[in-house]
């Protein structure tokens, strides 16, 4: 009987692990990092689980809550495969990379002060060679193929619709006789989601993984979002004030890039000049053009027109190049749109700009992301008067807009339609990755709708299946 022991995101948002046992053998599903108020947790830098006895890996979308200890496990000396979709390969590099190197930066930085200290440095926990190491063992499979991955076990992953790449993940173990099929969420994807389709519909399972990010909710209806956006933009123009916009750099700001050209060509956008201030963020949108095939139908010319580039589509658009242009920006007092990470404000070039803009009456800071308990991101829609970024005290002046509706995230409904659309006998039903008042909402939406019985899992709890 397969055995299922959470290894994270039972009461947050962040930090997915899974490890599945059948057979002797052994998977990790989900290798994430903690985020938010946790972001220098020591838990992201060990591996809970013994590295030797995992046979394979496999990680539902590149997100680092969801990839980001992938580095650390090649460096605890992993040398099996990690099943991907093709896109999650595509992204993997420029997320893992990136973690690497600001990891390193850090010991640096406390190493500086270690030395003066006289004290014993600190070594990394992993490289930028671990990660290289990592990216040479991935395995990337298309959406909607069954593969073998080890004996009585079969892998498939279906499309989830949050990012581009991002998948449901559907795992099969059979031995004489005897079968069992788990099926993981992932991230769902906002049916609103301009870019991508709606999540793949799967109807059987033994046990089901459902992400409860926005368990407790459903997002404003897009229509009100997109007027708030337009509105929000419209009278920053009028006061002459920045528009900042913290974002993720995978989604999201591909998403923001698609409505501001929507604007832009409507004649709507007032703004002269629109900023993406992020080199991750621009690394990924080169991918997302890669992968056209995979958006929804819904707006062809769109996909056509960034095949070209996505200048194409939005011309007032700038990717900046290095940190001198990233800072000269700090001399743009109005008319600027600029996005930046990190989507919620714990680091990133996103702090400079809020620095140089928080506390402008007329600036605007649009958040249009998750914001997870802690971070700077969740302090300012709490409407916090004063925050302190990069060791000085600001005052926040500027106008704080929320707009729920852009969320990458199913909200409610669409997690209860999703997993309504199994077929009875319903599967066992875990909610993970989501803070635990979300997770105990959800639960008691599913039981009242649907009849249907929703657990919530401890850290390091095992159940059989
Ligand atoms: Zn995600």
């Amino acid at each position: 009987m397969p055995s299922l022991t959470f290894l994270g995101a039972t009461e947050q948002v962040t930090g997915s692990c899974y490890m599945i046992e059948f057979e002797e053998q052994r998977i990790i599903l989900e290798c994430g990092i903690i985020q938010g108020e946790s972001d220098t947790n020591s838990d992201n830098f060990t591996v809970p689980f013994d590295v030797e006895n995992v046979d394979a890996v496999i990680i539902s979308h590149a997100h680092l809550d969801h990839s980001g200890r992938l580095g650390l496990l090649a460096s605890a000396g992993y040398q099996g495969p990690v099943y991907v979709t093709r896109a999650t390969n595509s992204l993997l590099p420029i997320m893992l990379k990136d973690a690497a190197f600001l990891h390193q930066k850090d010991i640096e930085w406390e190493n500086k002060h270690l030395r003066r200290a006289g004290k014993t440095l600190l070594e990394p926990s992993y490289t930028v060679d671990d990660v290289d190491q990592i990216l040479g063992q991935t395995k990337a499979l298309p959406y909607g193929e069954q593969k073998q991955i080890l004996p009585g076990i079969k892998l498939r992953f279906m499309d989830a619709g949050h990012i581009i790449g991002s998948s449901i993940v559907e795992i099969w173990f059979e031995t004489q006789g005897f079968s069992r099929k788990l099926v993981f969420s992932g991230d769902l994807g906002n049916s609103c989601s301009p870019l991508l389709p709606d999540p793949d519909i799967v109807e059987n399972a033994d046990l089901l993984l459902l992400e409860s990010t926005y368990g407790d909710r459903d997002h404003r209806p897009l229509d009100e979002t997109l007027q708030e956006f337009e509105d929000a933009l419209r009278t920053a123009a009028e006061e002459g004030g920045n528009v900042l916009i913290p974002s993720f750099a995978v989604g999201r700001t591909q998403d923001l890039i698609y409505r501001l050209g929507q604007l832009y060509q409507a004649g709507r956008l007032k703004q002269q000049k629109v900023f993406i201030d992020s080199p991750m963020a621009t690394k990924v949108t080169k991918v997302y053009k890669d992968y056209t095939h995979l958006f929804n139908e819904d707006d062809p010319n769109f996909s056509e027109a960034i095949k070209e580039g996505w200048e194409n589509w939005l011309p007032i658009m700038s990717f900046t190049q290095d940190v001198e242009e990233s800072m000269a920006l700090n001399n743009i007092t109005s008319g600027a749109i600029i996005i930046a990470g990190s989507g919620m404000c714990t680091g990133g070039r996103i702090r400079h700009h809020l620095k140089y803009n928080l506390w402008r009456e007329k600036a605007h800071i649009l958040i249009v992301g998750f914001q997870a308990r802690g971070t700077l991101g969740r302090i300012l829609v709490d409407g916090a008067r004063q925050v302190r970024i990069l060791g000085s005290d600001i005052a926040v002046k500027a106008q704080i807009h929320t707009l729920g509706g852009f969320s990458a995230h199913a909200g409610q409904s669409q997690l209860i339609t999703w997993a309504g659309r199994f077929k009875k006998p319903r599967p066992r039903l875990y909610l993970v990755h989501g803070e635990r008042e979300k997770m105990e909402a959800l639960r008691t939406t599913f039981h009242q709708q649907l009849d249907w019985e929703a657990h919530l899992a401890n850290f390091r709890e095992t159940i059989t299946f």
